[in-house]
């Protein structure tokens, strides 16, 4: 069943545009046309893996590699691999999405006092998109956002789509200048069409967010994703990151990192300044204070290193009994947790997490506002064996930046023709991380820890971007 604001939300769009001389059509191959029915919230694999079949041989021990078919390539070439986890649970919690975003031009016209949109059946811009979404708790909010998304991301572009054409955004869109200076003062804040895009995403992820919190209440399901979204646009490639997947741009003399990871040690300062200024989120059973440990009773009156939302650095602090609480933030690396309970602290979802056995949510303490990188292609010298890889926490816990630059390049360097030879390269990445089962461990052929997390790729080759 779904949420009477989600067939608001989604149905009015449409409704809108009746409103006009003209409706959206749904094209060919473009999967922002309409947002799919909700009966559609059901687990399945990405779309562009239909008609797939693992790509090697069932082995015993080894866990079996998805690929798109070589019949069905994917956009720009692009390469793609996909393994489940380890037997952590039934399903791949991993989603995937690629397509292209059409973006019309509205324009709107007053007839009787009553303003109605028309949305142009012809396109007016194309984007093109590729996102991985790790989801936990559960497979369902990973796949709500690998549907949902770039519809999201669709529908705030063509709300600003006068922003982000012509040299600089407008202060007013689909209005007058108000005051003549309009056009100073929108240079003198230096905004440009590319802010205008970046806030458009950003206000995409919000609009996602919300769009599962009601899904998730409606159908009584728990759970979120994090979410790494890339859209080329207009000669830029804006990469928007919120949680722990990671994005990398491999050229051939440098590693230029495309994305920044979310976790709960990475925005320490955020958080705990959140616990200070509301401390009533808490609920008395947590203290915002990091300690190099968890402390004990014998620490109390002690002066013990510490750090609050403040400090960069560290500082000593005489421990009084409530320091004795359960950390706001507890652990170190993968195994930091906020709250003890998420390793992540940006993502889409999770609206109905507590702490177990409290009634302490984890919501407001994360963000599902993505940071957004800019790559203007007009500004490097696109090469052939630049390749961007972008992939989930599964495949970086593996492997090194450094790792993924040397068997891309090496790659690159041995494979020149074949136009599916990315999708091989994506493989041969998730390959390398998922290693064989060893006993009851999983290693690397180097006899190193695998992962036994689910591994998504996509390597994208940008000089064959299509520009058509
Ligand atoms: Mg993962």
């Amino acid at each position: 069943m779904s949420s009477g604001w989600f067939k608001r939300r989604f149905l009015s769009s449409g409704s809108a545009a009746r409103r006009g001389k003209s409706a959206p059509q749904q094209q060919e191959g473009d999967e922002a046309g309409s947002p799919p029915p909700p009966s559609l919230l059901l687990y399945r694999r990405p779309r562009f893996l239909r008609g797939a079949s693992p790509s090697e041989e069932r082995q015993p021990g080894k866990r079996p590699v998805l690929c798109p078919s070589r019949d069905r390539p994917l956009q720009w070439h692009t390469g793609y691999a996909e393994t489940i986890n380890a037997e952590k649970s039934e399903f791949n919690e991993d989603q995937a999405t690629c397509c292209q975003i059409s973006i019309r031009k509205r324009e709107y016209g007053k007839e009787e006092d009553q303003e109605w949109l028309i949305l142009c059946t012809t396109e007016y811009l194309t984007g093109y998109y590729w996102a991985l979404f790790d989801g936990h708790g559960g497979p369902e909010a990973s796949v709500m956002a690998a549907k949902y998304l770039h519809y999201c991301i669709k529908q705030k572009l063509e709300d600003v789509v006068e922003g982000i054409t012509g040299d600089r955004p407008p202060m007013h869109l689909n209005g007058q200048c108000v005051c003549q200076s309009d056009p100073r003062f929108v240079e003198e804040k230096q905004i440009r069409q590319e802010d205008v895009v970046i806030g458009a995403l950003e206000n995409a992820f919000q609009e996602c967010d919300e769009v599962i919190g009601q899904e998730m209440e409606a159908s009584n399901q728990s759970g979120g994703c994090t979410a790494l979204a890339a859209l080329y646009l207009q000669g830029k490639l804006y990469v928007a990151n919120a949680g722990d997947s990671r994005a990398l741009l491999v050229r051939k003399q440098s590693i230029v990192p495309l994305s920044t990871e979310f976790t709960p040690e990475t925005e320490r300062q955020r958080i705990q300044h959140l616990a200070f200024t509301y401390p009533k989120l808490l609920a008395d059973e947590f203290t915002r204070f990091e300690f190099p440990r968890r402390l004990r009773g014998d620490d109390v009156g002690q002066k013990v290193l510490y750090r609050d939302f403040s400090m960069e650095g560290w500082g000593y602090k005489t421990v009084v009994k409530d320091d004795l609480k359960y950390p706001l933030i507890h652990g170190h690396g993968k195994q930091a947790r906020l709250l003890g309970t998420l390793a992540v602290s940006r993502g889409l979802g999770d609206h109905q997490l507590k702490v177990i056995e409290t009634d302490v949510e984890v919501k407001p303490f994360l963000s599902c506002i993505p940071k957004v990188e800019v790559l203007d292609f007009s500004a490097q010298n696109i090469k052939e064996d630049d390749i961007l890889i972008m992939a989930t926490d599964g495949l970086w816990d593996v492997l090194s930046n450094d790792d993924v630059a040397h068997i891309v390049r090496k790659f690159v360097q041995d494979n020149t023709s074949d136009p599916y030879r990315f999708t091989e390269l994506a493989k041969c990445l998730v390959q390398k991380a998922r290693g064989k089962k060893d006993g009851y461990y999983w290693t690397t052929d180097s006899n190193a820890p695998a992962s036994y997390d689910d591994i998504s790729v996509f390597a994208i080759s940008l000089h064959n971007k299509d520009d058509s």
